[in-house]
């Protein structure tokens, strides 16, 4: 069985109906984005730059993380990266050289793009390296903790800004780099009408608009079992992200860790999903999963799936539509 997954590694993702589905990859090793393109992933979907900030003192400074990314864009030859900007909070407070203020609610608190706005020239130098990087090969750049339209319309300006001056002090780079918002607060989804039109891609964070949307702790262990992406709330927003994505020609991606697990694959294609971006090590599971599903059939199906009315009405769609 192991051998047949790994045959996997050059097959195509397409639907029983033909309907080709692009598989990006999470990274943030050299690992990860080796392991990436071994398995034939569309790109990076999403690559995390915490670690890059992560126990040290000095934060690192431009070349040495435009150095990263250049090395990250070469690895996929010629394949998509999309680079995170920084998503620390006060959650990892002691373990960064940010000096980051203690707060009792570090997951509504200064975080992701909140900290990078905060913290004078850090995102400026973030955006220069990445934006150095794309002289290598096709980057994009994805912005997490999005909840209002000026933080998305402030981080294009900024965007634009850099991209002025490296092209002033003649570094080349990509003549276009497409920015994309995570969409992972509540406030953002609602709001995205609003800011679509700023934007060239989106990427749901399934991991936190979860825990936004039911007011549930990821980290808490007492509310494991309220933890779940199978609340109708969720399949709605996530449904009407994709809806308004495709409406407006802005490719939609979920990199949370729904995304990963082959279980949940019937229902996001079923709720219109057709990129997918998840840590390597489920891939070919995702991929064998997917090669097994009959898409028209799915979204026939979603009326009855976007009815239920709780986790276990989701959870006989599910039995039925992997059945
Ligand atoms: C998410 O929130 O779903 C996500 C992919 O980001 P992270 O898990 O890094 O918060
Ligand atoms: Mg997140």
């Amino acid at each position: 069985e192991r051998k047949q997954l790994h045959r996997l590694r050059r097959e195509p993702t397409i639907t029983r109906d033909g309907v080709d589905i692009k598989l990006y990859a999470n990274a943030e090793s050299r690992e990860d984005v080796a392991e990436a393109h071994a398995l034939g992933a569309a790109g990076v979907g999403l690559y995390r730059t915490e670690f890059l900030f992560l126990q040290r003192n000095e934060l690192p400074d431009e070349d040495e993380q435009f150095r990263v990314y250049r090395d990250v864009v070469l690895g996929m030859t010629g394949r998509v990266v999309t680079i995170r900007t920084l998503d620390l909070g006060a959650d990892k407070a002691d373990k960064t050289g940010l000096a980051l203020r203690d707060e009792p609610n570090p997951a509504l608190g200064v975080r992701g793009v909140r900290l990078s706005m905060a913290r004078e020239g850090l995102l400026e130098t973030q955006l220069r390296a990445i934006l150095r990087a794309s002289g290598y090969g096709p980057v994009r750049v994805l912005v997490p903790m999005i909840s209002a339209s000026e933080e998305v319309r402030a981080v294009r300006a900024l965007l634009d800004k850099v991209a002025l001056d490296l092209r002033r002090e003649g570094h080349e780079i990509a003549e276009r780099v497409p920015l994309g918002a995570m969409i992972e607060v509540p406030a953002a989804a609602l709001a995205l009408p609003a800011f679509i039109g700023a934007v060239d891609f989106l990427s749901i964070g399934t991991n936190d608009l979860v825990q936004y949307l039911l007011a549930v702790d990821r980290n808490n262990e007492a509310l494991a079992s309220l933890y779940t992406p199978l609340h109708p709330a969720v399949l709605r927003v996530i449904r009407d992200v994709i809806k308004l994505g495709k409406a407006r020609g802005k490719p939609v991606a979920v990199c949370g860790e729904m995304a990963g697990d082959p279980m949940f694959a019937p229902l996001l294609l079923a709720l219109g999903l057709e990129e997918f971006s998840l840590h390597p090590a489920t891939l070919l599971e995702l991929r064998r999963a997917i090669r097994g599903l009959n898409l028209e059939a799915l979204r026939k199906r979603a009326p009855a799936l976007l009815r239920a009315g709780d986790r276990k009405a989701i959870e006989r769609w599910l039995s039925q539509a992997s059945a």
